[in-house]
């Protein structure tokens, strides 16, 4: 490792290491976690169970370095965003939303999105770069101190989605580490359910992933049907439907009594018609599935706009009356433009025909 090595980085098993080729206990890693992610310490010379010469050691050669809140909004729902800076420049969003009973991180694993879908937000920046594993741990970092969660008894952070900025399969080796941080009993102990993440559909990746840690996961969905669900998700000429709901098959199997969440965006006269809910009912119907039924939220220059109540009933009663867990996603904290889709950083966006061309690069086999 070289100087000033930022220790954030490192998952559970990399840390061990890391103390071991410093001529330390492994054990040391998990003092170090708990000082950091329970306790909210990142002064090495505070870490008192340390020996005084680690300490100095660690201070010479080592940081914890955190992303910075620069703007920090609270909705009138209680929802609460963090624009958060990065070495760079660039900005990432990440969002709390409180509910009865839980608290929920939406955090972002890339600055900005390569994958272009047509109804986000976040799509329309163009995309930078991917994030390091400590910016990824380090946006649950932030959240906990500024919601207070090393001072509270009780967890306030209890679920992780990466539902934020980015596509977190294509940046699978940062997220895994980090999503390791989130599981680790020394860091922030939440259970593979309470970790979620969100894909557009890379289907090589969600096996990967199946194999190396199965988190929960959530497919972003939109359509049952190729032709449109192109139009929406351009991946899925990539990683059509078919091959798709396999790899969700394959998923489910690997983790009997959890089910695939598949979320589906209403936008008015596109998706949301009988006709669409009938065959998305004959698309779920090999997978464990729960569906959650996003309204769409606009942001200008959408070209879309949200389905009507009763249409989104209507799509509802369809989809439950078939048998399926079904959940309308409540819109929360489109006051502050914190709502799915509406996230948008501060990115400064690579050429645009790169950024294509890494996409489909990417999307096509790199994994
Ligand atoms: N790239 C991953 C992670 C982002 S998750 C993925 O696609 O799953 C963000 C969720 O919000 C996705 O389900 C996405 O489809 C949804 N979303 C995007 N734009 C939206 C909008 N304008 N309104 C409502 N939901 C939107």
């Amino acid at each position: 490792m070289n100087a000033a090595s930022n220790l954030l980085d490192l998952d559970p098993d990399a840390l061990r290491d890391h103390f071991l080729s410093l001529g330390e206990k492994p054990f040391r890693a998990g003092q170090l976690l708990k000082w950091v992610h329970q306790l909210g310490v990142t002064d090495f010379g505070a870490m008192t169970n340390l020996s005084r010469e680690l300490r100095q050691r660690l201070v010479a050669a080592s940081s914890l370095d955190l992303p910075r809140v620069v703007r920090d909004q609270q909705s009138a729902d209680g929802t609460r965003k963090w624009l958060l800076e990065l070495e760079g420049g660039d900005c990432i969003e990440t969002v709390f939303i409180p509910e009865e009973g839980r608290g929920t991180l939406c955090v972002s694993s890339q600055v900005g999105c390569p994958m272009d879908c047509s109804f986000c937000a976040t799509a329309k920046q163009g995309f930078n770069r991917n994030l390091t594993t400590a910016e990824i741990i380090g946006q649950l970092f932030v959240a906990a101190r500024e919601l207070g969660q090393f001072r509270s008894r009780e967890r306030i952070i209890t679920n992780v989605v990466l539902m934020g900025m980015g596509e977190p399969l294509l940046n699978f080796d940062a997220v895994v580490a980090a999503m390791r941080l989130m599981l680790d009993d020394f860091a922030y102990g939440l259970s593979r359910r309470r970790v979620t993440l969100s894909t557009s559909g890379l289907v090589p990746a969600i096996d990967r992933l199946r194999e190396v840690l199965p988190v929960s996961l959530a497919v972003s969905l939109h359509a049952p049907e190729d032709d449109l669900r192109s139009e929406l998700v351009p991946l899925n000429r990539t990683w059509p439907l078919a091959e798709l709901m396999e790899a969700c098959r394959r998923y489910a199997a690997a983790q009997p009594h959890s089910r695939i969440t598949f979320e589906y965006v209403l936008l008015e006269g596109v998706n949301d018609q009988p006709v669409h809910a009938r065959a998305l009912v004959r698309l779920l119907q090999e997978v464990p599935s729960k569906v959650n039924l996003i309204p769409f939220n606009p942001f200008p220059g959408a070209g879309y706009r949200r389905s009507r109540p009763e249409v989104v009933e209507r799509f509802r009663d369809i989809v439950a009356g078939a048998g399926l867990v079904t959940v309308t996603r409540r819109t929360r904290g489109d006051d502050i433009d914190a709502a799915c889709g509406q996230l948008a950083g501060r990115v400064t966006p690579r050429a645009r025909r790169h950024q294509q061309a890494n996409a489909a690069r990417l999307a096509g086999g790199n994994l």
